[in-house]
């Protein structure tokens, strides 16, 4: 294992494997999207949050439909019922689970700081059970109850469509994230409960109005699974300077996005950019707000990343990019996998 083993804020690699027609085996090396485990080793991934996502049916989230005179805004979806989200919920936490018990010891869901740790030494992809978007949640928390007693540790409240526990931020560029109102009588009580049982929350996707609620009500450190700077992007997924502000005085993380619209200050589709615009985030958000804040968030198999990254096995070429840039070893340890460490440490009970 490398140096800096990079654990990663936020991959789709269950939702992939579950909607493909013809998934190749995660255990054998193929082209298919970003991740595969022969893939994550060479690239030096040693784990991260593999979110478990409901989509929509029939609903196309591509911004070149939805061009506005200087951007595009893309329609939000409508609201999915708790049935159908906590139907494919478990669909998807067994895909993970069975992933788990498939890999002769080679991925452990894990639930305590000290399993992600024992991992990211001993070579074995650390995986955290991730709910992107709470609609599978029931408002008494039953569902939450048996879904952490299963390994649940980190929960987005909302995706961008809105739920009963408040409003995710559109597709749009550019837009501030204050979109619309924030989270629910239901929204803070799930807050709450999540701080009780010591699930993380994660605020990407949440618009502005929400996040300042989570701020206002939690107990643990701020977190950004994979959002960049909105100073670099003003993308309304993307973070104001108040908010990286709150999330480092909260000694919480934000981990960067590989996805290119959110990387590119023209908010564009180009794939054909360099590594530098992924170091350029980390690097605004470590100097601006101290290198304890930012780490890595991936999107791996949920979103578009640059050519020149192109899957997992680009990861060393970003990490040479980030030593190149002038970041010193303890600094690379921290952006790659201590900070997401100390911040589960603050977290989980
Ligand atoms: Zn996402």
């Amino acid at each position: 294992m490398t140096q800096f083993p990079v654990f990663d804020g936020h991959n789709d690699t269950l939702l992939r494997l579950h909607t493909s027609d013809t998934p190749a085996s995660f255990f054998e090396e193929s082209s298919d999207g970003h991740i595969d485990l022969p893939r994550a080793k060479k690239g030096g991934l040693g784990g991260g949050f593999f979110a478990v996502f409901t989509p929509n049916e029939n609903y196309e989230v591509e911004p070149e439909n939805y061009l506005t005179e200087n951007g595009y805004d893309v329609p939000l979806p409508p609201p999915i019922s708790q049935e159908k989200a906590l139907a494919f919920t478990n669909a998807l936490g067994a895909r993970l689970f069975k992933l788990e018990s498939e890999a002769n010891d080679q991925l452990k869901v894990v639930r305590t700081a000290d399993e992600l740790k024992h991992c990211l030494e001993n070579d074995i992809m650390a995986a955290i059970f991730h709910i992107e978007g709470a609609e599978a949640i029931d408002t008494d928390f039953n569902a939450l109850h048996v879904l952490h007693r299963a390994g649940l540790r980190s929960l987005g409240i909302t995706w961008s469509r809105p739920n009963k526990y408040g409003e995710g931020v559109p597709f749009r560029y550019p837009s501030s994230p204050d979109t619309g109102g924030g989270l629910t009588d239901a929204g803070k009580a799930l807050v709450r409960k999540c701080n009780q049982l010591g699930i993380m929350i994660d605020n990407t996707h949440l618009n502005e109005k929400g996040f300042w609620d989570v701020a206002s009500l939690t107990d643990a450190p701020l977190v950004a699974t994979h959002s960049n700077a909105h100073a670099l992007s003003p993308i309304a997924r993307n973070l104001t300077d108040k908010q990286i502000t709150a999330i480092a005085e909260s000694n919480g993380v934000v981990g960067i996005n590989y996805a290119v619209n959110m990387l590119r200050e023209d908010g564009g589709l180009g794939t054909d950019i360099s590594l530098d615009k992924i170091v350029r985030h980390v690097a605004y958000i470590a100097e601006k707000f101290g290198v304890d804040h930012v780490a890595l968030g991936s999107d791996f198999d949920g979103t578009t990343v640059p050519d020149s990254l192109k899957d997992v096995t680009g990861l060393p070429k970003l990490v040479d990019r980030l030593k190149a840039h002038g970041f010193h070893d303890d600094e690379l340890k921290k952006i790659t996998h201590g900070n997401w460490i100390r911040v589960l440490e603050d977290t989980w009970k």
